[in-house]
């Protein structure tokens, strides 16, 4: 990829902007329809979907982006980001993007428990294992059979996937030093 862009109405995309450029990849902030053009890939960020969500309705970026990510483009959401790609969200409310065919629990692991740090086997980054930062993360309850599963935790919870382009990861990468997941986004390919 040459240029990506990353998402910027609310959440933590300036993580994703550094670490994009680290990896010699042009990054753009994303707040206006127009500067969607010519790009290779997106990130949605983590922060609040509710709020990312309304955003992109009031900023006139919902469809684009929808657009964008149907007509083959690679888009990464993580934590609150894979929230708005879901095509389900739960019977309380209606998708965002509902791009990617996967049914999410928002807050999944409740309020004991909402941010933890664990190692994650990852078969597709290679031996290390990646450490996963969770802030009131949600999982992936349902998966459709062309989403691959790329990472779950022990008992079997899935918290990353991919589907052809899109990329999901219930996790925080960008807050770690980590860049893996960022080099296997950067790696996708456009589906045509
Ligand atoms: N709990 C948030 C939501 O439902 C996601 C949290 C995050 O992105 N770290 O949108």
């Amino acid at each position: 990829m040459q240029r990506v862009g990353v998402l910027a109405l609310q959440g933590a995309f300036r993580e994703h902007v550094e670490r994009v450029r680290q990896l010699g990849v042009d990054a753009v902030e994303v707040r206006r329809p127009e500067q969607l053009a010519g790009l290779d890939g997106l990130i949605i960020p983590g922060g609040e979907s509710t709020t990312i969500g309304k955003l992109m309705v009031q900023y006139e970026l919902l469809a684009p982006i929808r657009a964008l990510a149907q007509a083959g483009t690679p888009v990464w959401g993580t934590c609150a980001g894979m929230i708005v790609l879901a095509k389900d969200i739960g019977p309380s409310e209606p998708p965002w993007l509902g791009v990617m065919d996967i049914r999410v629990a928002r807050n999944a692991f409740g309020r004991q428990v909402a941010s933890f740090e664990a190692d994650l086997v990852v078969p597709a980054l290679g031996g290390e294992p990646f450490r996963g930062v969770f802030i009131r993360a949600p999982w992936i309850e349902v998966a459709g059979d062309d989403v691959e599963t790329l990472a779950c935790l022990e008992g079997g919870t899935i918290v990353a996937a991919r589907q052809g382009h899109l990329l999901a990861t219930a996790f925080h990468p960008e807050l770690t030093d980590d860049d893996r997941f960022h080099r296997l986004f950067l790696g996708l390919r456009a589906a045509t």
